[in-house]
Formats: structure tokens, sequence, C-alpha cells
């Protein structure tokens, strides 16, 4: 990776007034900015973000349906997502995993619609603190992401992955620069055993990123840039963190 990214998670906030002040202060931050930049919204101002995103801000969903199309009510496509220009989608956010039950196997198809309209899916793994504490870091986010690699084949290279510890999402515990790297190189070893490109793999940390921790994070050898949450709400967080991610 040469060039870091750098992407927002809304989650579920914002109105449309708030959301204009928000994308226009982070796309007019945005001049030169020497990392890609992402705001993953959710899906009712997908339109929104795609008419007020400029300077080279990208848009993502928060999440893809499992299913092309039909019957299932409520549920949004990767061609739907397509047709706003959207060109992200986070799959398998820990609170999805845990409100909605999505597994593994769930995750992995959700990437493979994601990659075939053409939306880089945005994958995420990361271990519970009690899995942590039971030494189990490691066989977890392998077989999270071991599920992705195994449906999706030679596209794995066109992926992203963001590893986010759920005991670090949105709690203000971040994982240690040092935490984060050990596993960012397991999973690089894992996605070069599958793919002769793993260096097209971006591999985001996503965890109670903040203006103040994101120089460190981003300065390990195997951080390709984050994923933010909390941060991504406000516009001077968050182009502190893209000018981190510049140098
Ligand atoms: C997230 O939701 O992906 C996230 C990392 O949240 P936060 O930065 O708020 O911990």
């Amino acid at each position: 990776m040469t060039r870091k990214l750098i992407v927002g998670n809304w989650k579920m906030n914002g109105n449309l007034a708030a959301n204009q002040d928000l994308l226009h202060a982070v796309s007019a931050g945005l001049a030169g900015a020497a990392c890609q930049v992402a705001v993953c919204v959710p899906a009712p101002y997908l339109a929104q973000a795609h008419q007020a995103a400029t300077h080279g801000l990208l848009t993502g969903a928060q999440d893809v349906s499992a299913h092309e199309q039909g019957a299932f009510t409520g549920e949004v496509s990767a061609a739907m997502l397509r047709d706003f220009g959207v060109r992200f989608a986070i799959v398998g956010h820990s609170e999805r995993r845990q409100y909605h039950g999505e597994t593994d196997a769930d995750v992995a198809t959700k990437a493979q619609r994601a990659l075939a309209a053409g939306i880089t899916p945005i994958v995420c793994v990361g271990e519970t603190l009690a899995e942590r504490e039971a030494g189990q870091t490691q066989a977890v986010v392998k077989r999270q992401l071991a599920a992705v690699i195994h449906t999706n084949g030679h596209c794995i290279s066109e992926i992203v992955v963001a590893y986010e510890p759920v005991w670090a999402i949105g709690t203000g515990k971040t994982a240690t620069p040092e935490q984060a790297q050990e596993v960012h190189a397991l999973l690089r070893a894992q996605l070069a055993a599958a793919t002769a490109h793993p260096e097209r793999i971006a591999l985001l940390y996503g965890g109670s990123m903040n203006a103040a921790n994101a120089a460190s994070l981003l300065a390990q050898n195997d951080i390709d840039g984050g994923l933010i949450g909390g941060a991504s709400l406000k516009a001077a967080d968050f182009l502190t963190i893209v000018a981190a991610a510049s140098h």
C-alpha cells in the first residue's frame, strides 16, 4: 500500500442539515490530502453524500444485503448502492455480528455481493474482550477472515480488511500500536497465503482511533489506514486523522 485509506463510519447518526455541514467541511479540508478518504453514511443519506462530497471524498454504505434482489423487505442490494456511486460497503461490523446475528458465512456472502457490483467490501474482523483474555484473538480473526477468503477466491485482493477489536469500539479504549500491529501482521500473512497481490489489500485499524492517537497507530508497518466511528462525526477531528495519514 502506498496511499493510506481513512474511512469514517457515521453509524446511525446525522440528519440532512447536519450531514450537509459535515460533508462540506470534510470535503473542503481534503485539498492537499495525500490519502484516500471515504465516509460510510446511513443508507437514506447516500444520495445526499454522493452529491455533496467533493475534492475526492468517496462514499460508502454501512452494510449490504447478502441477496441479489427480490422479496427481502428492508434490505438494500449491492446494485442499488452502486446506483448512488457507492465505492465501499462495510461488511461484518461487530455491531451487525452482535445485534443482528451475522455469521462468518453471511459476511463472506455480503463481501461477494459487493465485489460483484464493483463495490469494495471493508471486511471487519475482531475479537471480544473475553476472547482476547482467553488467548483466542488470533484464532478468532483468522477464522473470520478465512470465511471471506474461502468464498471470494481470486477476488480477495480487491477487498479491504478492518481489524476492529470489539472491546475498543466506541469505548475510548484503543489497542496499543503494538497490539494492533501484531494482529495486522498476522492478517497480512494470511492474505499473502491466499493471493499473489496481498500488497493491494489495505488493512485498516478501527476502535477509538482519534485525533490524538492516529499518528502512532498509522506509523505501524502493517496499518494502512483507519476505520473511524465517533471521531468521524467531527470534521476537525476527522481531518486531523486524515492529515496524520497523509505523511
Ligand atoms: C467503528 O464503528 O467502526 C469504530 C471504530 O467506532 P469508534 O471509532 O467510535 O470506536
